[in-house]
C-alpha cells in the first residue's frame, strides 16, 4: 500500500464559478479527489484554510508546506502539492532547496482549466501527480503538467493558453506519461546529503530586476544601492550582457560589499550567461555580480531566498554548488 499526503493550497484547479467569475470553494476538490481512489493506494488531503490564488503567495505560505511535508514524512510515502499555476515553479524550486535530503517524491500540480470545467486538464494532471509521487525512487520536487515530468527547480510557466503551460528549457523531462509512463530515471537526481528540512526566514528581502533600455540600468542601479535588500537577481540581455551604465555598476558594488548577492541571469528563455564571451559582461563581473548559469529566474530567487536567511557565508558556497539539480554543472563558478 502507498500512502500519499496531498496538500491543497488553491489555484485554479479547484475552483468554481460563483458571483465575480472562477473563486476557491472549500471542500469542494478533496470530494472530487475521492474518484482518484484506487486499491494498493491510500491518501489524505489537507486542504489550506485559506485557499489562494498562488499570485498570492508568501515565503510564510512556502514555510506551512515545508512544516507538513516535514510533519508527515515519516507517515507517508509521497506528496502531491495542489497549487495554482502562476507561481508554481516558484514554489517548486523553494521546496526543492528547502528540503535538502529528500528521499521521497514531492510532486506539484494544478491545471489551465479547472476540475469543474468539462474539459478540464486537471483529472489527468492530478492522476499523473499521483502516479509519480508512487515512485519511491524519485528523490525530488517535480511538476506534474499536460502529461510531462519537469525537474521543479528547472521548470517554468511558458504557456498561459494551450494546456502545456510548463516547460523547462535547459533541462529534459523526468517522465513522459502517455498509455504507459516513461520514466526517464537517469535524469533523477541521485541521493546527496542527509534529510534536513529548513524552514525559510520570511524576513528576508530579495528582489528581481529586469533590464530595458532606456533608464531602466541607472534606475536599477540606484535601487541596488539604496535597497537594503539581502540578495537581488539582475536579468541582462543574451548571455548576460549588460550596459556599462555607471549607476548600475555602482549600484552593483554597492550591494556586493554590503553582503547581498546579485546574481545576473538572462532574459532569454533557453541557455545560460556566460561571464566572458561579451565584453558587456565582464563589468558586471567586475563590479561583483555572479553569474547564475542556466539558472532559471524561479529557481534564482527561490535558492537566494532560501540560501540569505542561513548564517552569514552560506550563500557564498551555495551558490557555487547545485543544489537540487537546477543548473547544470558546466556554468558552475570555478571554486
Ligand atoms: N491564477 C491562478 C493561480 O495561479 C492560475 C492557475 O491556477 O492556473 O492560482
Amino acid at each position: 500500500m502507498t500512502r500519499l499526503l496531498i496538500i491543497y493550497t488553491g489555484g485554479t484547479i479547484g475552483m468554481t464559478e460563483g458571483e465575480g467569475g472562477l473563486q476557491p470553494r472549500p471542500g469542494w476538490l478533496p470530494q472530487q479527489m475521492e474518484r482518484l481512489r484506487r486499491p494498493g493506494l491510500d491518501f489524505d488531503v489537507i486542504e489550506y484554510p485559506n485557499l489562494i490564488d498562488s499570485s498570492a503567495i508568501r515565503l510564510a505560505h512556502w514555510n506551512m508546506i515545508i512544516r507538513d511535508i516535514a510533519a508527515g514524512y515519516d507517515a507517508y510515502d509521497g506528496f502531491v502539492v495542489i497549487h495554482g499555476t502562476d507561481t508554481m515553479a516558484y514554489t517548486a524550486s523553494a521546496l526543492a532547496f528547502s528540503l535538502p535530503g529528500l528521499g521521497k517524491p514531492v510532486i506539484l500540480t494544478g491545471s489551465q482549466l479547472p476540475l469543474s470545467h468539462p474539459r478540464s486538464d486537471g483529472w489527468g494532471n492530478l492522476a499523473d501527480a499521483l502516479e509519480a509521487a508512487c515512485q519511491s525512487d524519485l528523490h525530488e520536487v517535480a511538476l506534474a503538467f499536460d502529461r510531462l515530468l519537469l525537474r521543479g527547480c528547472r521548470a517554468r510557466k511558458l504557456d498561459v493558453e494551450a494546456f502545456r503551460g510548463f516547460g523547462s528549457p535547459n533541462y529534459p523531462p523526468l517522465a513522459e506519461f502517455a498509455i504507459s509512463p516513461r520514466w526517464h530515471r537517469q535524469r533523477w537526481l541521485k541521493a546527496g546529503v542527509p534529510w534536513a528540512p529548513r524552514l525559510l526566514d520570511e524576513s528576508v528581502r530579495v528582489a528581481a530586476f529586469f533590464l530595458t533600455p532606456g533608464i531602466s540600468a541607472a534606475l536599477i542601479g540606484e535601487m541596488l544601492a539604496d535597497a537594503r535588500l539581502d540578495g537581488a537577481l539582475l536579468l541582462g540581455y543574451g548571455c548576460g550582457n549588460a550596459p556599462d551604465d555607471p549607476a548600475l555598476l555602482a549600484g552593483v558594488a554597492a550591494a556586493s560589499a554590503a553582503g547581498c548577492p546579485v546574481l545576473t541571469l538572462t532574459q532569454a528563455t533557453h541557455g545560460a550567461v556566460a561571464v566572458g564571451a561579451y565584453a558587456a559582461s565582464a563589468a558586471l563581473a567586475r563590479a561583483g555580480a555572479i553569474a547564475a548559469g542556466d539558472m532559471t529566474p524561479e529557481a534564482a530567487l527561490a535558492k537566494l531566498s532560501v540560501l540569505c536567511g542561513q548564517e552569514p557565508g552560506v550563500w557564498q558556497s551555495g551558490l557555487k554548488t547545485s543544489l537540487a539539480g537546477e543548473m547544470s554543472l558546466s556554468w558552475l563558478p570555478k571554486k
